[in-house]
């Protein structure tokens, strides 16, 4: 178990789509989605700190509480990106994955129920390099330290 999961922060979802998916995404509409990788920007201030969300995340739940719910129900989750800290880099990080040039936004307002950003779901035709997303999060702007782990690096 990496010690850091316990602590709060922010993290970025890696889902992904192995077909052409349609999804009801509750109240805000029909997201619809070619094969590639999706990335969802959130982050976990509460108790069980970010290990605690992850849980949420990689066990599909049948009564969605989040629009990121509706999506893994569809599509396995195959890592997450994380960084601890008592500041919130979530909007942060919505804005700079705007502007990454592999990337697109699939539906507006995604995630973003709650904040200006105009949506905290990304999406990639072409698997990114970990590496890569890790030095667009670690900007110098943010000044924190960005990990990468798979599934099966998460033993919550
Ligand atoms: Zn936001």
């Amino acid at each position: 178990m990496n010690a850091r999961l316990h602590a709060s922060g922010s993290y970025v979802l890696l889902i992904k789509l192995s077909d052409p998916t349609e999804i009801q995404v509750g109240a805000l509409g029909k997201l619809e989605l070619q094969r590639g990788w999706l990335f969802y920007v959130g982050s976990a201030f509460g108790a069980g700190g970010i290990a605690g969300r992850l849980k949420h995340h990689l066990q599909p739940s049948r009564r969605p509480r989040w629009h990121i719910d509706y999506v893994r129900l569809h599509a396995p989750l195959m890592g997450v990106w994380f960084a601890n800290g008592q500041r919130n880099l979530e909007h942060q990080w919505a804005a700079t994955l705007r502007g990454h040039a592999a990337l697109s936004e699939p539906m507006q307002g995604f995630g973003a129920s709650d904040c200006r950003c105009h949506t905290h779901l990304f999406f990639a035709s072409l698997k990114c390099h970990s590496e890569d997303i890790v030095n667009v999060l670690q900007s110098r702007r943010t000044s924190c330290a960005v990990d990468f782990l798979s599934p099966d690096q998460l033993h919550l």
